[in-house]
């Protein structure tokens, strides 16, 4: 029976004194690390069940570990609606990348319990276990374990620093590595009415252009060439003209300033892209003042949220690599490519969200995230999902990462104001 017949305000106070905890239970003499299956996320997940329970929150976990607190529906048959993110942070983080996003759940289920609402289906706040592939190499294990997406091949992986299998981790932590290996989910994705998460931008925008709070427009795909090689022939510096080189660093470089001045104007043009070279080294042991380079190695990351514009730069890669060859009588070798499918963010949802931030007079910025989250996974397995972001400083995965509570306070008024519409409208 629902009682209140207004929007409850979520409880804030809720997330100030939870991230207060937090930070005092995961600071590590430098930022906050809260290892993915290990004692850090652990505490994490302790701490926040303990305040489930007290809000007189049901609470369940699957076999990866998983914790859906849950305020229960009037029927509890009906599809569930899911807010979540992970309690998880890279080595050395900050506090807020992740943790915000499961704290703003559950001040919006402590508002409406405190109100006595109930709900016509479950509201289920997820804590997801895993989500930096800092620890494991794989990408979102927690979210991949609860969809019924985590493999065998999955679990063998080690962790970084203690050389364990995420399997052993799991099965340390008191998961069941095995059932996860199965496949079987709590909650499959066609049983979930809608999944919401609210994270930091982790990106400049939002602080740039002063505006509180982002409504995600969906999350990119990235194309990748981890290890690409151009290979020209050492010469001798002051003894070979310029016609007679083949010069690994110039064409590599040329190739780096063709793909910038491509992304600036297929930014023009309406593309949404980022393309990063973040690695770009001569051979150390080779190289040297008085030679001409022989070889490069670099690699290339593209990200959109369009896989068409992916494609047109990749062809224009293609294109580039042909014309440099001859140019400067290089071999370019682009090497294996990855690629990672966009997210589509529900068009619905995101609707909802902005009109909820209109009610409200809360100032959002419509944008793309160019990093992965556990709403990619949701997206990708068919749940209908949409996230904000809140403004943050000093960027993310540092220990400087900061994030003002009043932003928080704003995306948490503008989630809770959508929900409360979606289910009791
Ligand atoms: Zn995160």
């Amino acid at each position: 029976m629902n009682h209140a017949t207004a929007c409850p305000e979520p409880d804030i106070t809720l997330c100030e004194e939870m991230l207060r905890v937090l930070k005092q239970q995961s600071f590590d003499g430098i930022g906050i690390t809260r290892d993915a299956y290990g004692e850090g996320e652990q505490q994490a997940h302790q701490l926040t069940e303990a305040l489930a329970l007290k809000l007189g929150l049901e609470v369940k976990k699957d076999a990866a570990l998983n914790m859906y607190l849950i305020l229960p529906g009037e029927d509890r048959q009906q599809k569930p609606v899911m807010i979540g993110s992970h309690l998880d942070s890279v080595p050395n983080g900050g506090n807020y990348d992740g943790a915000i996003g499961v704290l703003a759940g559950l001040a919006i289920l402590s508002g409406w319990r405190a109100a006595g609402v109930q709900p016509p289906v479950d509201v289920i706040v997820l804590a997801i276990r895993a989500e930096e592939s800092a620890w494991f190499p794989v990408s979102y294990v927690g979210s991949k374990a609860a969809l019924g997406r985590l493999t065998e091949r999955d679990l063998a992986v080690t962790r970084r620093d203690s050389g364990l299998s995420l399997a052993q981790h799991m099965r340390q932590c008191g998961g069941d590595p095995a059932a996860v290996a199965q496949g079987h989910a709590l909650y499959p994705p066609e049983r979930i009415q809608a999944f919401f998460e609210i994270h930091i931008e982790q990106g400049p925008q939002l602080e740039e252009q002063q505006i509180p709070v982002g409504v995600v427009s969906g999350i990119c795909g990235s194309l990748r060439y981890r290890f690409a090689h151009t290979q020209g022939r050492y010469a001798h510096s002051g003894a070979t003209p310029r016609q007679w080189r083949q010069d690994a660093v110039v064409a590599t470089a040329m190739l780096i300033s063709l793909l910038q001045r491509k992304w600036r104007q297929m930014e023009r043009q309406g593309h949404q892209l980022t393309f990063t070279c973040g690695r770009f080294f001569t051979d150390p042991l080779a190289a040297d003042m008085s030679k001409v380079s022989g070889t490069v190695d670099f690699c290339l990351d593209f990200r959109s949220e369009n896989r068409a514009s992916l494609q047109a730069i990749d062809s224009y890669l293609a294109h580039c690599i042909a014309r440099l060859t001859t140019r400067y009588g290089v071999t370019i070798t682009p090497g294996e490519q990855s690629r990672s499918e966009a997210a589509t963010m529900s068009t619905e949802l995101k609707a909802r969200l902005q009109q909820a931030a209109d009610a409200l007079a809360i100032p959002v910025l419509t944008l793309p995230s160019g990093a992965g989250h556990d709403s990619a996974m949701f997206a990708v397995s068919g749940v209908p999902t949409a996230m904000l972001f809140v403004r943050n400083q000093n960027g993310s995965h540092n220990p400087e990462e900061a994030m003002n509570l009043p932003d928080l306070a704003k995306a948490v008024q503008v989630l809770n104001l959508a929900l409360w519409n979606m289910l009791m409208g």
